[in-house]
């Protein structure tokens, strides 16, 4: 096999050297090129002077086929890229109409009037193609350098991802000749690294030439497999991981989320869902209705965080609430069928327990967090000890673990055999 193609990544910014922005733009460049298939050389990051940036360009563009370039592209005067590109490879600077209109239209679409600055937006290197950006006003370049092409991208990590994915990555895969590797990610809850690594680490040795990697994102964990283009066995490695991980793995596709795969299963069955949060304030319905069209499946959801609002939007009987406290078994039931009930939902989620630092007891320390699943066989709960971690990781915790004890009873709950009208379908 040819060697694969090799890629350069440049920041540039002052405020990535003074660690005031983390430099986001490269990590998201690295694992896309990577998972193209090229080989990633390096990534340097450069200042606002020109000279560094200058600098930058010529030794990624010496070392490797391609170089992404983020940052530096828009209005002020410490935005030089174009400047040290058209001085690093002898293309002196022109004004580029349709660069210039683009910019127009972009402040045209938000009816806003052009500064007089932004015309240095259109300057390009002389032979430069121009990369529409349709977030922004920061137009992109490309030059190919030798053997090489350079892009250069704003730096605002949403313009540029978008760039990236509608215009670099296809033009990459036509530039340089791309074997891309084999690759296959499973994502885990419920399993730990160590857990894992007994339950798979023998896959490798089965299957020579396929690499196992985990990527612990607490309280997932994803499982990696990797190997060159056309390995032999490799559809069996595949197979044999997803038999292993069983119902553990919540998903095949690397960018699903948890929140998304509940939302699969709820509108497979004609469901619908409501919570009811206590020390997670939320998240749970923050990730579900960050998964696009939530609305068909999501009810409503409830931040009942004092004794009074478990009373009065969820109908936590004030008896239990004295008896057992906020932060038991009994509430979080009675959280979960409140919530069911009062919003007339197939399902009602809920969370109760002790964050931290302050709050915990004895007999309830920090981390003691019920988790209950109110559903149409009846309703489930669990009590979570999670131990002396701090408050965001224990709030962490409860909220994925909550999605994915509702996704074990939706798996338990059978599909019907025709799918049923939701609840906005007018019959
Ligand atoms: P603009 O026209 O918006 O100024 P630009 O191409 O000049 O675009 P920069 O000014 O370098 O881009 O960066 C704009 C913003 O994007 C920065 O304030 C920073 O928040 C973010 N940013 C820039 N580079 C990075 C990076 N490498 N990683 C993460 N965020 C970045
Ligand atoms: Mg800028």
């Amino acid at each position: 096999m040819a060697s694969a193609p090799t890629a350069y990544v440049v920041s540039q910014g002052e405020e990535l050297l003074t660690g005031l922005t983390l430099d986001t733009n490269a990590w998201f460049l690295c694992r896309s090129l990577t998972e193209m298939g090229l080989v990633v050389r390096g990534v340097i990051t450069a200042g606002d002077r020109l000279e560094e940036i200058e600098g930058a360009l010529l030794r990624a563009t010496t070392g490797a086929d391609v170089v992404v370039c983020t940052g530096g592209l828009g209005p002020t005067t410490d935005d030089l890229t174009s400047e040290a590109a058209a001085r690093a490879f002898g293309r002196p600077l022109v004004h580029d109409d349709e660069a210039m209109a683009q910019v127009q239209a972009r402040y045209d679409a938000v009816g806003r009037a052009m500064a007089p600055s932004n015309r240095k937006q259109a300057s390009m290197p002389t032979g430069a193609a121009l990369l529409v950006n349709r977030q922004g006003t920061a137009p992109g370049f490309s030059i190919d350098v030798g053997q090489g092409r350079l892009y250069c991208l704003p730096g605002v990590p949403s313009e540029m991802k978008s760039m990236f994915a509608e215009i670099v990555s296809p033009d990459v895969r036509a530039f340089v000749a791309i074997d891309p590797p084999l690759r296959h990610t499973f994502r885990v809850m419920g399993q730990g690294e160590s857990q894992l690594q007994g339950l798979l680490g023998d896959v490798p040795e089965r299957f020579p030439g396929v690499t196992l990697g985990f990527r612990a994102q607490m309280p997932e964990n994803h499982v990696k497999l990797v190997a060159e283009p056309a390995t032999p066995g490799w559809d069996d490695a595949v197979a044999l991981v997803r038999e292993r991980l069983g119902r553990d793995c919540f998903t095949e596709d690397p960018t699903e989320e948890l929140a998304a795969v509940i939302g699969r299963l709820l509108l497979a069955r004609g469901h619908t869902l409501a919570t009811a949060e206590s020390c997670t304030g939320g998240w749970v319905a923050h990730l579900i209705v960050s998964v696009p069209g939530s609305s068909a499946w999501f009810e409503r959801g409830w931040v009942t965080y004092s004794n009074r609002s478990k009373r009065e939007e969820v109908g936590v009987p004030a008896a239990v609430l004295e008896e057992h406290g906020a932060v038991s078994q009994e509430t979080a039931r009675a959280m979960a069928d409140g919530a069911r009930a009062a919003a007339g939902a197939d399902w009602g989620v809920s969370v109760t327990g002790v964050a931290g630092p302050d709050g915990g007891s004895p007999d309830k320390p920090v981390g003691t967090v019920w988790v209950a699943i109110a559903g149409p066989t009846g309703t489930r709960d669990r009590q979570l000890q999670l131990g002396a971690r701090d408050r965001t990781m224990n709030r962490r915790f409860s909220t994925w673990l909550a999605l994915e004890m509702l996704r074990r009873q939706l798996l338990r709950t059978p599909v019907p055999e025709a799918p049923q009208p939701g609840p906005e379908t007018v019959p």
